[in-house]
């Protein structure tokens, strides 16, 4: 990983120029903080500590505490009208009513502040440095933040963090959840990557094979110790950070949040998204969601990989969907984001037209090059019981009509080529609820 922070360099996989805009991953004590920003920006710095309640009291006061060189400052995030601070745009009005000469946006929490004190440094030029207080997602090296503004969950381009601080102790000691929740979204790096590589031999969009290649060799030394997480097995809590570092610096490589979300994201994005329409809290933390839709995805990839390429072109003209009653589905069930769906509806559908075109004549390339990057579902399930992570969507949301939607309505939330589509347009997606809500 040394190789590539901060650097420039030429892709073996891919021929391109690749630049790594996170320039460091140090492990430190948390009181030792100050001293790590005095040696890499200097003394006298202005520093707006991002945090919750609940990370102010894990970390955020002793950053604040052990000041020698530099003044830093808290901006402690309340929940407005909910239970968690969720990453929504409000929250980052909040933070740039408090910005003004701040060097430094130094963030210290999980998912949600990281994302936010990325949005807000990157709209307001700020470098942002992570002090991630638990190992549940990868956005603490990622290019891109994802946060709820009209309704839709949107994932847009950031800048990175300059660097990422993590106190070993702290990763350690966070709650058990949160650690399940980064291991169950690292799992899935496979799905979202043969997602990709499918969507590139579709449409043409560029694919490069090294965020797979780099992920996969962290995720060897974790993914079947599940069982450690639960002794706190300081060890493999490091490599499960260690992976979804990687998994975020693979989107840098990639230019998109490609390598890391495919179809398992969208399930998890709709339930986030149904949860903020109807103003209730969110099913579960974002990495237990992705861990069931990784399950769901590797049963749907189980069920397509046997077709045969001259069956393709039979199934997709025997398949007759009406996307205008999708659509009305859709906005019936998000009528505040009715606008931008639409948006995002007209867009995929020049993609399925070209998905209708290529499939049959790609199927033997997509058989041969996506295909062989994802787990079984009996590896799928193995891995995540292990941890104790929820299997099935019924463990974290009881609505069967909501997972039903969800299944098949979340491919038209975001343009972006999975394999629910594949799934959808040779005939099978609705089957497969049935059986999979049996
Ligand atoms: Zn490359
Ligand atoms: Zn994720």
């Amino acid at each position: 990983m040394e190789n590539i922070l901060g650097k420039e360099f030429k892709c073996k996989e891919c021929g391109e120029i690749h630049r790594v805009d996170v320039k460091g991953i140090v492990y430190g004590s948390l009181d030792e903080s100050d001293e790590f920003i005095f040696k890499i920006y200097g003394k006298s710095k202005k520093i707006l500590v991002l945090c919750d309640e609940i990370t102010y009291e894990v970390g955020g006061r002793r950053i604040c505490e052990n000041l020698k060189y530099n003044n830093a400052f808290p901006l402690i995030l309340k929940p407005e009208n909910e239970k968690r601070v969720h990453a929504k745009y409000k929250y980052i009005e909040k933070i740039e009513r408090n910005i003004k000469d701040v060097d430094l946006i130094f963030t210290c929490g999980t998912g949600t502040i990281t994302d936010l004190g990325k949005l807000a440094g990157d709209k307001n030029k700020i470098p942002v440095i992570s002090f991630p207080t638990a190992p549940s997602m990868n956005g603490y090296t990622s290019p891109v933040a994802a946060y709820i503004k009209d309704g839709v969950k949107i994932t847009t381009r950031v800048k990175p963090c300059e660097y990422v601080y993590i106190d070993e102790n702290i990763i350690t000691n966070a709650p058990i959840e949160l650690i399940k929740a980064g291991f169950a979204d690292s799992l899935a790096k496979s799905f979202a990557n043969s997602d990709w590589k499918i969507s590139s031999i579709i449409t043409g969009e560029k694919f490069c094979g090294l965020p797979f290649k780099i992920v996969s060799e962290a995720e060897k030394k974790y993914i079947n110790k599940g069982d450690l997480i639960k002794g706190r097995d300081k060890k493999v809590i490091k490599d499960i950070m260690d992976g979804l570092n990687l998994g975020g610096i693979s989107m840098i490589i990639a230019g998109s949040s490609s390598p890391a979300s495919g179809g398992e994201h969208l399930i998890s994005h709709f339930l986030d998204m149904y949860a903020h329409q109807n103003k209730i809290e969110p099913f579960s933390f974002h990495g237990l969601q992705v861990g069931t839709g990784v399950y769901i995805s590797s049963l749907i990839y189980d069920l397509v990989r046997d077709f045969k390429s001259d069956e393709i072109g039979k199934r997709i003209e025997k398949r007759k969907i009406d996307y205008d009653e999708k659509l009305e589905k859709i906005c019936s069930l998000f009528p505040s984001s009715k606008n931008i769906l639409k948006k995002i509806f007209d867009k995929k559908i020049k993609v399925i037209e070209e998905i209708k075109e290529k499939l049959p004549l790609k199927w033997e390339e997509i058989k041969k090059e996506a295909m062989p990057m994802v787990y079984s579902p009996s590896e799928i399930e193995k891995f995540l019981k292990k941890a104790e992570c929820p299997l099935h969507l019924s463990e974290i949301c009881d609505d069967k009509k909501l997972i039903k939607n969800a299944i098949l309505l979340s491919r038209f939330i975001r343009e972006r080529i999975t394999i629910l589509d594949i799934a959808d347009e040779t005939g099978i997606l609705n089957e497969f609820v049935y059986d999979y809500l049996k």
